[in-house]
């Protein structure tokens, strides 16, 4: 790779490694263990492993290696470790840095799993947890403390499309000595470049955009290569959250159409949110890139575009958003997202069943709410998909 190599080459090239045979596509190198020529390699290897040199695959393998190093060009950051999946990403980010009586400020609009770990698991270490509205600054103001240890957020949020200014949030984050680590799955590592927006640690589950077929779990944490190799490769490779190598080599094929999946998907997503807006069975249309989100203004400073994700509203409540789920054709009813399929979820009876009907509603998850991630079919064709969807309703 060089220096000089935009987005959409580095994301085919960049950190592979060939082997001595001179493969052309990526190796899997399906193998938990490596041998070392003398006792003398054995030993040097366990004090100081080199950039070709690996131990045990829970440690590191080439083939994950790769993956790692690819994302690092992408993102922007000094390294990178891969895990087992998104939530062995999260959890490792933050249970590698926290302990009892440790203080951190989190956003309420988490992924489901994240709001586990920092509602229930940090409490019961002894890590205070306050959260906050992640939209509204002043929020996080009076909550960073000059104690705080680490602010958590995901943005954009699940499944309402939240924006956190996370400029802003940064500075006042890094006024007190404080880390931010974000969870970017919904902004994607094309659409919004949360290193130079002051993000310390980067977390994407893999097993969404970057495979983007459906196929493999996967992970991985972004940040410095000090807090990489110094915090959380001791945490990660010790409790065992490695992510496989084969799920390694499908991360990296995924990688090699990333931005032109979603830069095609953001565009979709952009065209449907058009011809949705002002449907008389829809009570809000949310896609962060319409005029009238209510962060249009910051979405058009932090991010590239709007996404590839949106949220409807049927004013029907939940009997009109069930007829209109099972009347869709193209649309598949799943909680995954970032797919090349286009994949509808209705939050409130299924990933965000599990919390009090208050909060629901404090996050906007209504019983009308359909979250849509945009897939790669043709546009028209989920348009008019969606169109009979909400005539059946
Ligand atoms: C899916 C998701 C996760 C968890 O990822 P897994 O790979 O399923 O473990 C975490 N955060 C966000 C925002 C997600 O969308």
């Amino acid at each position: 790779m060089t220096d000089t190599w935009k987005n959409r080459t580095n994301l085919i090239h960049g950190g592979t490694r060939r082997s001595q045979y001179g493969e052309m596509s990526e190796a899997i190198f399906l193998t938990q263990a490596f041998v070392y020529p003398t006792a003398e390699s054995a030993e040097a290897r366990f004090i100081e492993s080199g950039d070709d040199e690996f131990i045990y695959a829970r440690y590191g393998n080439p083939t994950v290696r790769m993956f790692e190093e690819r994302m690092a060009i992408l993102e922007g950051t000094e390294d990178a470790f891969a895990t087992a999946s998104g939530m062995a990403a999260v959890n490792g980010a933050l249970f590698s840095q926290l302990k009892a009586g440790d203080h951190i400020v989190s956003a309420r609009a988490l992924f489901g799993s994240c709001l586990y770990i920092t509602e229930t698991l940090l409490p019961r270490f002894g890590v205070e947890v306050t959260f906050v509205d992640g939209t509204d600054n002043d929020q996080w103001r009076e909550a960073i403390r000059p104690d705080t240890k680490l602010v958590f957020l995901e943005t954009m949020s699940n499944p309402t499309l939240d924006v956190v200014d996370l400029k802003a949030v940064s500075d006042l984050a890094h006024a007190v000595g404080a880390m931010v680590v974000v969870d970017n799955v919904f902004a994607t590592p094309i659409f919004q470049r949360s290193i130079d927006l002051g993000a310390d640690v980067i977390i994407y589950s893999a097993t969404k955009h970057i495979d983007g077929g459906g196929r493999c779990l996967g992970g991985i944490v972004l940040g410095t290569k000090e807090f990489i190799r110094g915090v959380f490769e001791p945490y990660l490779k010790h409790t065992g959250g490695a992510l496989s190598p084969f799920n390694a080599w499908v991360m990296l094929k995924g990688m090699e159409t990333l931005e032109l999946r979603c830069r095609a998907q953001a565009r979709s997503a952009d065209a449907i949110a058009r011809a949705l807006q002002g449907h008389p069975k829809l009570s809000r249309v949310i896609y962060p890139g319409l005029e009238d989100h209510p962060q249009a203004e910051l979405v058009q400073r932090q991010m590239d575009c709007g996404g590839t994700m949106l949220a409807l509203e049927l004013s029907g409540g939940k009997e009109a958003a069930f007829l209109f789920l099972n009347a869709l054709k193209v649309c598949l009813i799943t909680n995954n997202l970032g797919d090349s399929k286009t994949l509808v979820t209705h939050p409130a009876t299924t990933t965000h069943q599990r919390l009090s009907p208050k909060l629901r509603a404090e996050l906007g998850i209504s019983d009308g709410l359909i979250r849509l991630s945009v897939g790669l079919e043709d546009e028209a064709d989920i348009i008019a998909d969606l169109m009979q969807g909400l005539d059946a309703c």
